[in-house]
């Protein structure tokens, strides 16, 4: 398995500083994002946090050979780590009270040709295969829950008022409960790592059409994802990670 990857991120239109981070290790095959909250001064704090933490941490643990369920409980123990770290860093900084951020960390695997993702908060995971989009995480957000109830639906939820309430995020709890999802990879998969400055200014539709026109040139695809998000309004920090696995 070979990978090619693009990582843009931007302030978009109306935010005067940019709280999303996002890591890449493309040698080993590590991705994420990160979008931090609680202001400027602390939201980009508390997603630098957890990127530096759990992106190299991830790494590091490859490097030591730990693989399937080992890797998991690794990857488990690195976010509750940055999640500490957060609580820590806001206990001793009172202008970094109530900071806290999303992550969502994308892991490569080739030798068993598989992909593990980490989750926690409304920073998304797609993959585009075959022409289709599929999202693969599910949001921790009100409007989510509102959404698997049938109370809204899906294109209501992406304009909703009450869209950034997050249900889960780092920084918020002593404990956090983090989703995994693993499943098999193919050659020519695109995976979209992604804030919610993008999924809630572009419809899927959109992202799976900018994925179709890229031709799976990774730096067309990132560049116009960000584009087309402030195109559509930019209300928010837009970052987008986009990974193609090649063979
Ligand atoms: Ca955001």
């Amino acid at each position: 398995m070979e990978w090619q990857y693009a990582g843009k991120s931007d302030v978009g239109r109306v935010r005067r500083s940019n709280e999303d981070s996002y890591y890449a290790d493309p040698e080993r095959g590590v991705f994420l994002v990160a979008d931090g909250m609680g202001g400027h001064a602390a939201g980009e704090v508390a997603s630098e946090i957890v990127s530096e933490t759990v992106g190299p941490g991830i790494g590091q643990a490859l490097e030591e050979g730990l693989r399937d369920e080992a890797l998991e409980r690794r990857l488990l123990d690195l976010i509750s780590e940055s999640n500490t770290g957060i609580l820590r860093r806001a206990d001793e900084e009172p202008d970094k009270r109530g900071m806290g951020t999303t992550l969502t960390v994308l892991v490569l695997l080739p030798e068993v040709g598989r992909y593990l993702i980490g989750q926690v908060g409304d920073s998304r995971g797609y993959l585009f295969r075959d022409g289709e989009l599929s999202q693969i995480t599910r949001d921790h957000t009100v409007v989510q829950q509102q959404v698997e109830q049938g109370a809204l639906t899906v294109d209501e939820a992406r304009d909703h008022p009450l869209s950034h309430i997050l249900t889960r995020a780092l920084g918020t709890e002593e404990q956090v409960d983090t989703d995994i999802y693993s499943d098999d990879v193919q050659p020519g998969d695109m995976f979209v790592l992604c804030s919610d400055g993008l999924s809630g200014m572009l419809s899927d539709e959109r992202i799976a059409e900018v994925l179709a026109e890229s031709g799976g040139d990774v730096e067309e695809a990132g560049e116009e994802l960000v584009t087309s998000a402030n195109q559509a309004g930019g209300q928010d920090n837009v970052t987008a990670l986009v990974v193609r696995v090649t063979e």
